[in-house]
């Protein structure tokens, strides 16, 4: 189903050539072809990498990316990075201090549709009476 089965292509590193990637600059470390950080956290973009280092560790973040297949590492890596941000820019919530204000919009825009629609149906009944009334009279 998944493109999963063509590992031996995917799996190597995608840019990696002898500089290493933010999580070994961070790290002070060799960063090595098979690096599990390198395709996930480019040398362009350090923040990304000390954000879910400082929010999750780089260890579990290692050990948690070598339980997936390469396809879900980079969602996976893209989710916690998402998160780490969120919760850095949030302490006490995290990403669900934004999901709780989308939710309440969410309610609110409901309501408002909810409102909208049983406003335009008052036209559309008190219109079809007159019809029907034009019609009944007619004949
Ligand atoms: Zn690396």
């Amino acid at each position: 189903m998944s493109s999963s089965n063509s590992h031996s292509q995917s799996q190597k590193p995608s840019i990696n050539y002898g500089s290493p990637c933010a999580a070994c600059k961070f790290l002070r470390r060799k960063c090595l072809p098979d690096c599990i950080f390198a395709p996930h956290f480019p040398a362009d973009q350090p923040k990304k990498f000390e954000a879910i280092h400082t929010i999750y560790g780089a260890s579990n973040v290692s050990k948690l990316l070598n339980q997936l297949s390469y396809d879900e590492r980079d969602k996976a890596a893209k989710s916690l990075i998402y998160e780490a941000e969120a919760w850095q820019r949030d302490p006490v919530h995290g990403c669900v201090g934004f999901i709780s204000i989308l939710q309440k919009r969410l309610n609110e825009l409901q309501i408002e549709l909810a409102i909208a629609r049983r406003e335009l149906s008052t036209y559309i009944v008190s219109e079809a009476p007159q019809d029907a009334n034009a019609f009944r009279r007619s004949n």
